[in-house]
């Protein structure tokens, strides 16, 4: 995006690309259906954004979602949206968008090398850049009066993600705020024994607890796993939790099987389910209230015997649980599993209406590599484009 746009303004733009082909993580995003941005208005957007979105009122004010939008419209990419303001190209293919831009920016006159993997970068007293990498196994050196750095973060490595940026812009001077994996799933005690093959449990709710304080609460669709928890619920959470557990042991998890239901509500439902049908065991009872292979695991966390009798005493164990099955998260998955990297270039040396170096002129920064990080939706896509946007439209010297 960034290298399109300051071609289109004029500027000569060579793109380095460490793999075989850009974008490739825009290409397998959204489970490959590519959630690239989403319809909510810039003040709720902005309260997705962590640590600070305001960082990115500038880059969101010159293009935000419905530019976008445009802009791929105008690319020949249509576009929908889904539940949430979740927002994919109508072809469901992620893979659409990345052809679309790559096509856009060659047109602009952009020069891509691929395979070009970028091992350093050095800024002269000239005020020149040199940036040093390989291509067809030979060491090869680029000069130019302006780089931007926008190699991503560290998740999904395979992508060709890992990192390199973090290194050349501390090189460079600038301060990296601690990586952590985010959008993660959590390693979660006494699950493996299960051996959940991804279970998913709809419409319950899932509370985090640390130092005695809540630091998450989430309501929809969980995961199962067989090391803990993973979905859209456990995923959006995870930038706290692993935060918290950064700085103690564990932390403490409930979860709320029937968030629509209260005790009593269940209670005579539990009534009802044996009235009307001839159940006699625990584990019949159970099959009732949740997915069959879930039934040993939140037997154990009950306390009860799935072969036993239904007794006055499983009922209300059974309603205990439902309401307040508690866990125990000790860990998180690594950053090739994670969606994205919290932490990153600070913001404080950048200045967001430019997305240039505070410290090195000449120097531009966007996307992931900037510590920005979102919650799942499309809000990340979007960071990573209009902070491409502006630095490319700033570099061309454009508005
Ligand atoms: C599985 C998965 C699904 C996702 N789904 C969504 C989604 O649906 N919606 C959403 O908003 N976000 C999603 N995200 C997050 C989103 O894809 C990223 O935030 C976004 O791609 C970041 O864009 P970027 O350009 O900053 O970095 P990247 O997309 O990571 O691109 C960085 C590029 O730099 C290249 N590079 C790295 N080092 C070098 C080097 N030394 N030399 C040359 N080139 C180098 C890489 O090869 C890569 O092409 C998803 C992420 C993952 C992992």
């Amino acid at each position: 995006m960034a290298a399109g746009r300051a071609a289109e303004l004029g500027a000569s733009v060579l793109l380095l690309e460490k793999m075989e082909k850009p974008l490739r993580k825009l290409r397998i995003s959204g489970k490959g259906r590519g959630n690239i941005t989403n319809t909510k208005p810039i003040h709720e957007f902005l309260q997705k954004i962590y640590p600070d979105g305001s960082f990115l009122r500038p880059a969101f004010s010159l293009f935000f979602n419905t530019h976008l939008v445009q802009f791929l419209h105008k690319t020949g990419v249509r576009t929908v949206e889904e539940r949430g303001g979740r927002v994919f190209p109508a072809s469901q293919r992620a893979w659409d968008v990345a052809e679309a831009l790559l096509q856009w920016a060659r047109r602009m006159g952009v020069e891509l090398l691929c395979h070009a993997p970028v091992t350093a970068v050095t800024h002269g007293s000239d005020g020149l850049f040199s940036v040093m990498f390989e291509h067809n196994t030979a060491k090869r050196v680029a000069h130019g009066k302006q780089l931007l750095l926008a190699t991503g973060g560290l998740a999904y490595p395979a992508t060709g993600s890992t990192g390199d940026g973090y290194g050349f812009a501390k090189k460079l001077g600038h301060s990296i705020t601690p990586l952590r994996p985010s959008l993660t799933p959590i390693e979660v005690d006494g699950l493996a024994k299960f051996a959940f093959k991804d279970l998913p449990l709809r419409n319950v709710k899932l509370t985090a607890t640390a130092a005695g304080k809540t630091i998450g609460e989430e309501l929809g669709e969980l995961t199962l796993t067989g090391f803990g928890i993973s979905g859209p619920i456990a995923l959006r959470m995870s930038r706290s939790i692993v935060d918290a557990l950064q700085v103690q042991r564990e932390v403490a998890l409930q979860l709320d099987w029937k968030p629509a239901l209260s005790k009593v509500q269940l209670q005579n439902r539990l009534e009802r389910e044996l009235l009307q049908s001839d159940i006699r065991h625990t584990g019949d009872l159970l099959r009732k209230l949740m997915p069959a292979p879930a039934i040993p695991f939140f037997a154990e966390r009950a306390g009860l015997q799935v072969r036993a009798k239904v007794c006055e005493n499983a009922k209300e164990k059974i309603v205990e649980t439902l309401k307040c099955c508690t866990l125990r998260a000790f860990g998180y998955r690594p950053f090739s599993e994670a969606i994205i990297t919290a932490g990153g270039v600070s913001v404080d040396e950048v200045d967001e209406n430019t997305m240039q170096s505070k410290r090195v002129a000449g120097l531009y920064f966007a996307g992931e590599l900037l510590d920005v990080d979102a919650s799942t939706g499309g809000y990340n896509l979007q960071i990573a484009f209009s902070t491409g946007w502006l630095a490319g439209s700033k570099m061309a010297g454009g508005r």
